[in-house]
């Protein structure tokens, strides 16, 4: 079977609706940050079940805003995950903290929460917490160590707008943290949030956002210019209404690549019980009974015309920065060897069912 053209690891869905809010706004005159802003903040934070929404520029700038407020500086500590994007840490030595990469688990790839106790020390301040490519991350385990260490809670979001745990949307159990970049699970071209129910927080980020600015030219502390646009909140609001809608049909493509992979020696995703997973990726794990290697695997798919993609390639302790940084003896085994095995496969809504039994079709026939 044939499908036209290639197929790629993601694609926004934009349609009439967010055209319509763009060109109401322009017409307004009002562009920037202004009634527009507020109005998705409002909705979005409605839609996460937290009482405040703070709209930046993007994601990175989100973990960078809200690790600022929750006053994370020099000499702290903060547990991550070395499996995630670079941004994830990267925000935290922006604020002049450490990184401290403890291991992940084998089935959903998220933050294994033993590993992180073992991290914890008198320096530790924080976690931030990814949920990796929309599956949450054990967060009764996690949360639980924050409480008898006297730990904050940061949630990386930027892949798993609407995944739930336990019934509740990700973001409201510590501060969130969300991206609208264009691969996301919903969009802005490009954008970030901040969720928090601490409503000093929520003023703290607004003022950082904003050059500490508290009314007109009354500035009470060092902030900077982190503002999302009245045109990228136009897009926003028009794809947060359909963000239910595109996570059904991305989970309902997972079902099917489920159902469809039969081919030995590749390890699907997981739900776990309790747990809902909105498949920003869908990755699957080649191991060592698969015919091929993953590089190998990933060049075929290419070449029959699927995007594939690997997310990610190394833990953030093996990147050149980090090496030079003094990570270069780190150990997470787990993340290593999963790095080196994962592949992602097209499962954004933009993917038609054809070319799902296509992508399918593609990965059962190696042999
Ligand atoms: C995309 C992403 C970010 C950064 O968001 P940007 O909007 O691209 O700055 C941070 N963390 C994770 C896990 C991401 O996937």
């Amino acid at each position: 079977m044939v499908t036209e053209g290639f197929i790629p690891i993601s694609k926004p869905l934009i349609g009439d609706e967010e055209i319509e809010g763009v060109v109401n706004v322009l017409k307004s005159g009002m562009v920037a940050q202004g009634e527009v802003v507020g109005k998705f903040e409002k909705e979005f934070s409605n839609y996460i079940g937290a009482d405040f929404a703070v709209a930046v520029c993007n994601g990175t700038v989100a973990l960078d805003v809200a690790l600022k407020a929750l006053g994370i500086g020099e000499g702290d500590e903060v547990i991550t995950t070395p499996f995630t994007f670079i941004a994830t840490s990267n925000a935290i030595l922006f604020q002049g903290g450490r990184p401290v990469f403890a291991d992940i688990e084998d089935r959903t790839y998220n933050l294994n929460p033993e590993s992180v106790l073992e991290k914890v020390s008198p320096k530790t301040k924080a976690i931030v917490g990814v949920h990796l490519f929309g599956h949450p991350f054990d967060v009764n385990a996690i949360l639980d160590i924050c409480e008898d260490h006297n730990l904050i809670l940061i949630e990386d979001c930027a892949q798993a707008h609407g995944a739930e745990f336990k019934g509740k949307k990700v973001g409201r159990f510590g501060t969130g943290c969300f991206s609208f970049y264009a691969t996301k699970n919903i969009t802005t071209g490009e954008g970030g949030m901040i969720t928090t129910s601490d409503n000093d927080i929520a003023e703290k980020c607004r003022l950082i956002r904003s050059h500490g600015e508290a009314s007109k030219y009354r500035h009470l502390i060092l902030g900077y210019n982190f503002r999302m646009t009245n045109i990228q909140a136009a897009i926003g609001l028009a794809q947060l209404e359909k963000l239910d809608k595109l996570n059904e049909i991305r989970r309902r493509n997972a079902e099917f690549l489920n159902r469809n992979i039969r081919v030995e020696g590749l390890t699907k995703p997981v739900e776990i019980r309790g747990s809902k997973h909105v498949y920003h990726q869908y990755v699957l794990r080649v191991e060592d009974d698969f015919p091929i290697k993953r590089d190998e695997f990933v060049g075929f798919l290419q070449s029959k015309g699927i995007g594939c993609a690997i997310h990610y390639p190394l833990p953030i302790y093996k990147q050149p920065l980090y090496v030079k940084l003094g990570y270069g003896d780190v150990k997470c085994p787990v993340s290593e060897e999963v790095s080196s095995r994962v592949v992602s496969l097209p499962v954004h809504p933009g993917v038609n069912e054809d070319q799902l039994r296509y992508i399918a079709e593609t990965v059962n026939s190696v042999s």
